[in-house]
Parts: structure tokens; C-alpha cells; sequence
């Protein structure tokens, strides 16, 4: 069979390019195609230890090294971050702002580590909380939600624990570590799209990874986060700044590094 798909494929190919560039780029390619093109070689990460950051994939944009706050502003006003950092991490300093990234991302592939405070202080949204937010608008919620007593010591609503799409959904399993332990997340996500009216034409969509679990397994995010109302999109760019959440508590971070996916 193989001549076969191969004659086959040289048919589909013609008549692809007879047609024009507006076929589903699905059958640009018969099965097997010796013509298509390899992918591109990058070197892997590697992994994290408790004691010690990883290194990011050799094509990733690295946001934060654990050495100084360059690729970051404070949120509000653009001027610098006022996080402080120190031994690999960055910390939220009091009224220190919430910041975000100077370069913008649309579809991408977010790894990033954090660590509540020691000892814990506050109870449900007020213990531990900050938060990744992808193109400046969709929470991935990051609060401490270690709990010894099955919640009866730390609870707050599922849909804003550790690992929450904020307000939208709860992780499928609270995989939480202990408050000052590392811990990741490790994310796809796609953008949304607009029609040129506004209109949305393709809800974001996101996958997460909570210290290796999944925990949000391609789900379709029903718009800006929002709180104590339902979400809803409005139109923005392409491509946004990822932020990180000032919520009054000293949440540390380190080892955070980006992806940029293609358009599909
Ligand atoms: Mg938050």
C-alpha cells in the first residue's frame, strides 16, 4: 500500500495546490510523507529539584532565572517591579503591585514555580493567594490549599483553590504541597480568536499541570476572570503580557519560562 498512498499523496498534494492555499492544512501531507518537513531540534529541559531550580527547553523565553526582575514591570504604572528577589526567587513585597511580563504571548506553553509563605497565615482567599494571569485576563489561580484534614483545616470555594481556573472551574484533584515546598504548574494554552465585529469566534482553551497531575485537561475558558460574576469575553490582541497577582501575600516564584506555540 505503500506506492500506492505515495501516488495517492502526489494526486492530493496537486490538487491542494490546484485548489489553493485554502484547504485544511490536514491533507497537505499524504500518511507517511517523506516530503514533509522534520521538526525543529531543541535540547530538553531539566527537571527541578526541591533544593534547586531546572532549566528551561533551549527555545523557551526565560522570564525570571532566579537572578533579577528584567523582564518584568509593575502592572500598573510600567516602571519597574518592586518584587524583591533573592536566593533564585522573587517574592511580592508589601503594596509591591501586581506585575507582568514586558514581552507579549498569544498561544503558549508556560512553566513557572511558587511557594506560599511559612508559616501559613489567613485562612481561604487571604491564605497564600496570587495568581498567573495568561494575556493579562485569565486566572490560574495560586493560593495554598495543603490540607491535612480533608479541608476541615483550610478550605476555601473549589473554584478558587490552588489550581482554580478563578471562578470558572476547580481542579480535577487538589494536588497541593505543603506551604514553602516548590511547587509547578505547567501549562498549554491557546488564545482566544475575534471576528473582526468583536465577536468571538474560539473560546481560549487550557490544559494544567499542578506538580506534574493534570488538572485541567484542555478545557474551554469561558471568558476574563471575574469576581462573584460570570465571566465574559471582550476583544483584545493576539498577543498580551502574562501577570502575576499582588493579593497582599508573600507568594515566592522562580524558574518561569514561556514557549510561543504556533497558530493552529
Ligand atoms: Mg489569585
Amino acid at each position: 500500500m505503500k506506492v500506492k498512498s505515495g501516488i495517492l499523496g502526489v494526486y492530493l498534494t496537486a490538487l491542494v495546490m490546484v485548489l489553493g492555499c485554502g484547504a485544511a492544512p490536514e491533507y497537505r501531507w499524504a500518511v507517511h510523507d517523506k516530503n514533509r518537513p522534520q521538526p525543529k531540534i531543541i535540547a530538553p529541559g531539566t527537571a527541578s529539584t526541591p533544593e534547586q531550580p531546572g532549566g528551561p527547553p533551549s527555545d523557551a523565553i526565560v522570564l525570571f532565572d532566579g537572578t533579577d526582575l528584567s523582564e518584568w514591570v509593575n502592572t500598573k504604572d510600567g516602571g519597574p517591579a518592586k518584587w524583591k528577589v533573592e536566593n533564585g526567587y522573587m517574592e511580592i513585597t508589601k503594596k509591591g503591585g501586581s506585575i507582568r511580563s514586558k514581552k507579549s504571548f498569544g498561544n503558549c506553553q508556560l512553566h513557572i514555580e511558587w511557594a506560599s509563605p511559612v508559616p501559613p497565615t489567613g485562612t481561604s482567599q487571604g491564605r497564600g493567594n496570587s495568581g498567573v494571569f495568561f494575556m493579562s485576563r485569565y486566572e490560574l489561580q495560586v493560593l495554598d490549599s495543603y490540607t491535612e484534614k480533608n479541608y476541615e483545616d483550610n478550605r476555601t470555594y473549589a473554584d478558587g483553590q490552588a489550581a482554580a481556573l478563578y471562578g470558572q472551574y476547580p481542579p480535577l484533584v487538589n494536588v497541593s504541597r505543603k506551604p514553602g515546598e516548590w511547587q509547578s504548574y505547567d501549562v498549554s494554552f491557546l488564545r482566544p480568536e475575534f471576528d473582526n465585529d468583536g465577536n468571538l469566534v474560539r473560546p481560549a482553551r487550557i490544559t494544567v499541570l499542578h506538580n506534574g497531575v493534570v488538572v485541567h485537561n484542555n478545557v474551554a475558558i469561558k471568558g476574563a476572570t471575574a469576581h462573584k460574576q460570570q465571566a465574559k469575553y471582550s476583544r483584545h490582541e493576539d498577543k498580551l503580557p502574562l501577570s502575576l497577582q499582588d493579593h497582599g501575600n508573600p507568594i515566592r516564584f522562580r524558574n518561569i519560562w514561556v514557549r510561543e506555540l504556533p497558530e493552529q
